[in-house]
């Protein structure tokens, strides 16, 4: 074999796993993890060389296999700051729960609980049953039920109401939320034929009128969650539409898409229909998700007549779509908090964000800003600038909220291709920095910014070199 001087001068795995540094990692991480990752890392090493690469570095080997070790062992699911100025951000995760709920989670994870046991009878109990009681309380309705998601409580409410029937939407609420949500599929999937009425731009009670017939199971309405209709429309006003439905004995569904159970206007935000308007106009089953507005864990609500809901709850799909134990726990302490508009506008990170006075974000911009351009030099602009936060999620898609964001921009005419080096080089630090660019800009909202010295204290990481 004609091997290489450099390639010879490669110590052998053995004698790597005997050095000190690396008898360090093996008592941190353990031996066969440590093993594996020295050998793939040698495997790069004589791959390079082959290729001319640099040959064997003790104090570089040590510090590439310490970088694999601690990439590898941090789950994937890792922190990020969310400074993109969309508060209910999917790809973020949603809502944050509040401190009450997490601590609901680690006992419901950590001890026995009575989930499905009636402490009363010593019988089987019902899980749905720890929260039925509050979230009638808290929009008015005789019976509701908890799934996943808001998908999954639209579709077990289509596909125990309305299967191999049909069911009547206004062509102007055909919605897709999120590219996998689409009102057309979802109904194909639970089994229902989708009647379109109406135009998109406006739809009449009589165009509702003409088309119930024999094979008719409900009409439904959904909320415009991401888009909306402006111009020459109309829409039925629910009280009407129920009006109609009931006049046929036919349900109306309505899904508001994200359920807020407290008045949003009672906090100074526009207001946003709550499942308890929806069902005092007369909607018979209305489904909303619990991580958009309400503040909650990821589930679906539905709520409404006691009869519905109660065939909903038979359903066999209830089974497949039901929450956990986590979930119900941290639901049941999230509507807890709504109780009291003041406790759930301060203890559920949502609404405080939502609810933060533009100017309380100016003054954090304003000292954030300057160990921003101590991290970052004087090649970089730094600038506080007024924004506006977009709520997210499907929520008030037209409405946005007064708020204060650091631009980082390098000047000149490369502005717009380096607007997309500053966001890499905030995504590359220990927790990544979300932000968003826009016009040769990199903005930071700083609206749902809470951990402000976890934020500045990793500043100093930042690279400008490999920005401008
Ligand atoms: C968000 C939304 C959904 C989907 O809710 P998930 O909880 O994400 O499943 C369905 N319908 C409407 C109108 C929505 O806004």
């Amino acid at each position: 074999m004609n091997q290489s001087p450099a390639r010879r001068r490669i110590p052998s795995l053995d004698r790597l796993l005997r050095e000190p540094p690396i008898v360090a990692l093996v008592e941190r991480y353990g031996r066969r993890y440590v093993t594996e990752t020295a050998r793939a890392e040698l495997e790069r090493i004589r791959g390079g060389l082959a290729k001319g690469g640099e040959g064997f570095d003790g104090d570089a080997f040590t510090e590439a296999c310490t970088r694999r070790l601690a990439r590898e062992s941090t789950g994937s699911l890792r922190p990020v700051f969310n400074l993109t100025g969309t508060v209910l951000h999917t790809n973020l995760g949603r809502a944050l729960l509040p401190r009450a709920a997490v601590e609901a989670v680690v006992q419901a994870m950590t001890r026995p609980v009575n989930l499905e046991f009636d402490l009363e009878d010593a019988e089987r109990g019902e899980r749905d049953a720890h929260v039925e009681p509050l979230i009638a309380a808290l929009t008015g309705a005789e019976a509701a039920l908890v799934v996943n998601n808001n998908a999954a409580a639209v579709y077990l409410a289509l596909n125990t109401l309305a299967a191999r029937r049909e069911v009547l939407v206004s062509r102007g609420e055909l919605v897709e939320i999120g590219g996998s949500f689409r009102i057309p599929d979802i109904m194909a999937r639970a089994g229902c034929r989708l009647v379109e009425v109406g135009t998109t731009n406006r739809t009449h009670l009589r165009d509702y009128e003409h088309a119930i017939s024999p094979r008719t199971a409900a009409l439904m309405k959904v909320h415009a969650s991401n888009y909306s209709v402006q111009g020459f429309t109309a829409a039925v006003e629910e009280a009407r539409l129920a009006a109609l439905a009931h006049a046929h004995e036919l349900p109306l569904i309505d899904d508001l898409g994200s359920g807020t159970l407290v008045d949003l206007g009672t906090l100074g935000l526009p207001h946003e229909r709550t499942p308890r308007e929806a069902l005092a106009a007369g909607a018979d089953v209305v489904t909303f998700s619990a991580d958009k507005l309400l503040g909650g864990p990821q589930a679906g609500i539905a709520v409404g007549r006691r009869g519905l809901i109660e065939r909903m709850r038979r359903n066999p799909m209830k089974r497949a779509l039901r929450v956990d134990k986590m979930t119900l726990a941290a639901l049941d302490a999230v509507l807890r908090l709504c109780r009291d508009p003041d406790s759930a506008k301060r203890e559920i990170p949502t609404l405080a964000f939502l609810t933060r006075p533009a100017a309380q974000i100016a003054a954090q911009a304003g000292r954030i800003a300057p160990f921003l351009h101590r991290a970052l030099g004087d090649a970089i602009e730094v600038a506080v600038v007024e924004v506006r936060s977009q709520i997210g999620s499907g929520s008030l898609p037209v409405d946005s909220i007064a708020s204060h964001a650091l631009s980082l921009t390098v000047p000149g005419k490369r502005r717009h291709a380096l607007a997309g080096a500053i966001a890499r080089a905030f995504r590359e630090l220990p927790v990544p920095v979300l932000g968003r660019v826009h016009d040769g800009a990199f903005l930071l909202d700083l609206r749902c910014l809470d951990r402000e010295d976890e934020f500045v204290a990793q500043l100093p990481q930042l690279d400008p070199r490999k920005i401008a």
